[in-house]
């Protein structure tokens, strides 16, 4: 078989294990793992049962169909609503065509059954008109690109020699419903169809005999597109790469109505290969084709060849996005979104999208991938086709969507915001980024001790997908600590929030301490204090959009401690350069605060063993009673542990709650009177 097709996967003997809903589900899972068969959340399946009716006892047809939202892929059995098949095809004698489409969306809730809470999507129609127990729609490029492009109805005619029918670009609903019904009543010894500008659909009697249809049609598809398109051309990146100096200014610009966006970044060969292709403006014009794509990508992207004339081309782009909307706009409308692009295509470079969460730039990213597999394909064929503009206008700002997107759960404090936490693998860092990670940030974790950095990454992941990054980075090297921003930045578009952290301590009086420790405290808590503020306020300041730093303290910055010399005045220059930042950096929004920790003994680097027992030593107490001994040294008669410390920096870093507070410092010591500040 030619590596380009699609091999079954199907394993008949698990299958016959499971009842006609998991195999269902087994069946959407295949499908949706392979994003040559449909893209992501893209599509739905669906399979007829006869089930047990709760009300009467009596057997009843049942329609399983993948619900509102999800991914075929990742699908569970959760994830399938399910409907009484006879009230659903009932519906038609309520439906008033034409522009009342969404009117029968909300009785389908009036169809279901056993209780199922799973909202059944629009797509729903489409699979219970057709009076075929097992129904495949999906979102292929390889059969998008032969419904998107010009003469779409003759080619699927020659591709599929009659077996597969056709239906014009309809929205999905109950309208498309009843013309693939039609289509399938007019000549049932049709296997499916495909439909213009939109996927296919397809269906059999058995789930076995419905995915190796789905496959096969795939196939028959991918090999014709073969024959006919051009070699690909792999293209590297031309360097140097200019996401570190442009990304952030990009991404303040996009930024709309004080609201940041996280960015995506692929520079691919697919990618520069469509950007090389001297038919990419036409093409980049025309939009994306599949209705999936364009509540994420907007009608078109931003195409640019260079940073150079930037605002022109923005204030360009949003003067024409505001005359589609008002061109397009019906008279119950939702109110214009964001007028900046949510994709911007860079010659040379790569492609660049954005959104509320990292997850959300990858799928509009992936969806614009999609967009470029299926123009490549419909120009080999014949040419690339864009719905009409009103169409895609009302796919964008469909009323249902808006509802949708009002029903989503309300964001995090610290959504759309990317903090770098330097020494963050453990103690307060740690701590620090899995609390700004579960307030919503995307965390960079910068720290020189590369396992343990590993796991906290792991750690955080595991919590937060999509939203953690984690750089080995030696933050006294300062080419590092810049290498480790940029990486920062490529992978999220900025900077925002900024947690200097990573530290280290030792003992000595002036009079004993070595030249080798001076330095060590001097590079350590002195200079990449200062690189690392440096570093961030620089991107900050390219973005135009604030920003905040919190420098993390220690009570001997205020309280001299003894025998800690050059750690105790290293800690006091932190607190003074900080403040210099707050007084400097206002006028851009960057607010520097810092917080004044005690004795934050679990987990922590400082407290190495060395530490520790010259510590006790010099207490005269054994090391098993230092926690005992600071918790009764504060006033509080309390333990600090890294989440206080942690607390006090999430509550710095939100801009909703301490947006009035710069040049400040919060001791978190337990109360430690030789700590006030004054
Ligand atoms: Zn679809």
């Amino acid at each position: 078989m030619n590596a380009n097709q699609l091999p079954s996967l199907w394993d008949e003997a698990y299958a016959s294990t499971l009842d006609p809903v998991g195999e269902l589900v087994y069946r959407s899972n295949l499908l949706g793992s392979d994003p040559r068969i449909t893209n992501f959340g893209g599509g739905n399946t669906s399979a007829k049962v006869t089930e047990t009716d709760p009300l009467t006892g009596e057997p009843v047809e049942v329609l399983w169909v993948k619900g509102s939202g999800g991914d075929l892929g990742t699908m569970k059995r959760a994830g399938l609503a399910s409907l009484y098949q006879d009230r659903v095809t009932g519906l038609e004698s309520r439906y008033r065509s034409g522009t009342h489409e969404d009117e029968v969306v909300g009785l389908y809730n009036h169809c279901t059954f056993n209780l199922n809470p799973t909202a059944c999507s629009i797509d729903t129609p489409l699979h219970a008109f057709i009076p075929r127990r097992h129904v495949d729609h999906l979102h292929a490029d390889s059969i998008i690109s032969i419904a998107a492009a010009e003469d779409s109805e003759r080619l699927t005619q020659e591709i599929f020699e009659g077996e597969v029918g056709w239906v014009p670009w309809k929205r999905p609903g109950f309208e498309l419903g009843l013309m693939l019904r039609d289509l399938y009543e007019s000549n049932q010894s049709l296997k499916g169809a495909v439909m213009g500008s939109h996927g296919f659909i397809c269906w059999a009697d058995t789930a076995h005999e419905c995915y190796e249809l789905t496959l096969s049609l795939i196939n028959r598809a991918i090999a014709y597109l073969e024959e006919r398109t051009p070699p690909r051309v792999h293209l590297a990146v031309r360097a140097p790469e200019p996401w570190t100096e442009h990304l952030p200014v990009l991404r303040g610009k996009v930024a709309h109505e004080g609201k940041r966006l996280i960015a995506h970044v692929d520079n691919s060969s697919e990618v520069l290969e469509f950007l090389a292709n001297p038919d990419r403006d036409r093409l980049a014009r025309l939009g994306t084709s599949c209705p999936d794509h364009f509540l994420r990508t907007k009608i078109r992207p931003l195409v640019l060849d260079g940073f150079d004339r930037l605002d022109e081309q923005l204030i360009s782009y949003r003067a024409e996005y505001a005359t589609y909307y008002d061109r397009c706009r019906r008279p119950d409308s939702p109110a214009m979104r964001n007028p900046n692009p949510s994709v911007v295509l860079v010659g040379g470079h790569g492609m660049v999208t954005f959104g509320k969460t990292k997850h959300e730039a990858k799928v509009t990213s992936e969806f614009y991938r999609r967009a470029i597999e299926v123009m490549r394909g419909a120009e080999a064929l014949t040419r690339y086709t864009a719905l009409p503009e009103q169409e895609a206008f009302d796919i964008e700002y469909w009323l249902l969507e808006e509802a949708k997107l009002k029903r989503m759960p309300p964001e995090k404090e610290l959504s759309r915001q990317v903090a770098v936490i330097t020494g963050a693998a453990q103690g307060i860092g740690l701590a620090t980024a899995k609390r700004l990670a579960r307030d919503g940030a995307c965390v960079v974790l910068l720290d020189l001790n590369r396992e343990k950095l590993d796991e906290a990454v792991a750690s955080i992941s595991e919590m937060a997908p999509h939203q953690v990054l984690g750089v080995a980075t030696d933050v006294t090297d300062t080419a590092a600590l810049e290498g480790a921003f940029a990486a920062a930045t490529r992978e999220f578009g900025g900077v925002d929030l900024c947690v200097v952290n990573a530290g280290n301590a030792r003992r000595g009086t002036v009079a004993d301490t070595s030249d080798q420790d001076y330095q060590l405290l001097s590079d350590l808590l002195m200079k990449a204090y200062f690189t690392t503020m440096r570093a961030a306020t620089r991107i900050m300041i390219r973005q135009g959009t604030g920003g905040s730093i919190v420098v993390v303290g220690s009570k001997n910055a205020v309280a001299v401690g003894s025998n800690a010399a050059i750690y105790s005045a290293a800690k006091s220059f932190e607190l003074h350069l900080m403040r210099t930042a707050a007084s400097d950096l206002a006028k851009h929004g960057i607010r520097c605060n810092a917080v004044n920790p005690d004795a934050v003994l679990q987990g922590s680097g400082i407290w190495s063993d060395a530490w520790r027992e010259q510590t006790a030593a010099s207490l005269g107490i054994s090391i098993d009673e230092l926690p005992e001994y600071y918790r009764k040294r504060s006033m509080l008669g309390v333990t600090v542990e890294p989440d206080h410390i942690a607390e006090a920096i999430a509550w710095l870093s939100s801009e909703q709650r301490s947006s009035r507070t710069t040049g400040a410092t919060v001791p978190v010591d337990g109360g430690v009177r030789e700590g006030f500040l004054r």
